[in-house]
């Protein structure tokens, strides 16, 4: 069975995994990044792919596909801008075919991650169908009508900054205020429980220091009952049935699946959210679609990579 490599690379770490036709990973390399530079971050991918490659001993395997965080020059493979990365022009896939001699091929790591979810996960069989990942920031991507959508400039299905809540929200890495992925990421749940711990002076979570405080303190507070963690979460889910509901308006899917860690809350989260979504469904009818957590974890975004180095191109069809 033929297999190929696929990379994702995330805000904290890059995984490089072998992958075969079917999804099944064989063999997976893993590093933590504590330093975005590209020069600090591109030899750890190389690193991450050489590990695979050697210990899956497959000559054959001759492509690889990466999935990079920002807006990715899909002919090139140069990442144009990632704001969580802070970078701009940068010619990843230039210095990995140097390194490696292999066929890279280069996508933004969320449209990566609706791919692998399409193929082998949630999607599987639904022609309209989006993938959210919930992480340091918002990633989505749309597939209508089986058709994955790249956009002009491969932009299409950035969610995560569209403003939800221009005048009063929390300011965004691209520059925006209130945009989606401010407000309902991982990292927006924290802005809202520090934004609220001076109202919760006695909170357990105002004991944490706020360089400690992450996503998972706050819910695992809010299912306890903790009164700040629970506001922090009311919050959040507001601010996500927003962003949802905005999604449903734009592409009308039949199911949209959440991803990244926030969204191992699975149905404390889904319990909340579903109802504030439907009373913001306005010109969609309402009840069409389902919300549910996505199945390949974290390990979307390297198969989603893997199937797009095997197709030759970020799309849902087999040549
Ligand atoms: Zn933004």
């Amino acid at each position: 069975m033929a297999k190929t490599i696929g990379v994702d690379l995330g805000g904290s770490h890059v995984l490089a995994a072998v992958v075969d036709e079917d999804g099944k990973i064989h063999h997976r390399s893993e590093f933590d990044i504590t330093d975005r530079a590209p020069d600090v971050v591109i030899p750890l991918i190389a690193k991450a792919i050489d590990d695979v490659l050697a210990s899956s001993k497959d000559k054959a395997i001759d492509a690889v596909g990466v999935g990079a965080p920002g807006n990715v020059d899909l002919v090139t493979g140069a990442v144009r801008y990632s704001p969580n990365f802070g970078w701009h022009d940068v010619p990843l896939g230039a210095r990995l075919r140097g390194h490696c001699g292999k066929n890279v091929i280069v996508g933004n790591d969320a449209r990566c991650a609706v791919l692998g979810e399409h193929t082998f996960g949630t999607g599987r069989g639904t022609a309209n169908f989006v993938l959210l990942t919930l992480g340091t920031g918002i990633g989505g991507g749309i597939v209508a009508e089986n058709t994955l959508l790249l956009g002009n400039a491969g932009g299409a299905g950035e969610f995560g900054h569209s403003q939800i809540r221009a005048t009063d929200g929390f300011v965004c890495s691209c520059g925006k205020t209130g945009c989606f992925e401010a407000q309902a990421s991982g990292t927006g749940l924290v802005r809202h429980a520090l934004a609220l711990a001076p109202s919760f002076p006695r909170s357990e979570l105002s004991n944490v220091k706020p360089e400690k405080l992450g996503s998972r303190e706050i819910r695992k507070a809010a299912e306890a009952g903790d009164a700040h963690g629970l506001a922090a979460w009311t919050r959040f889910i507001d601010d996500l049935a927003r962003g949802l509901a905005n999604v449903i308006a734009f592409s009308n899917p039949q199911t949209i699946a959440l991803g990244g860690g926030v969204a191992s809350a699975g149905d404390f989260m889904l319990a909340a959210v579903r109802p504030r979504v439907e009373e913001l469904t306005t010109m969609v009818p309402r009840g069409q679609t389902s919300i549910v957590t996505a199945a390949l974890g974290n390990d979307a975004g390297a198969i989603g990579a893997a199937t797009m180095a095997r197709r030759g191109g970020l799309t849902t069809k087999d040549r």
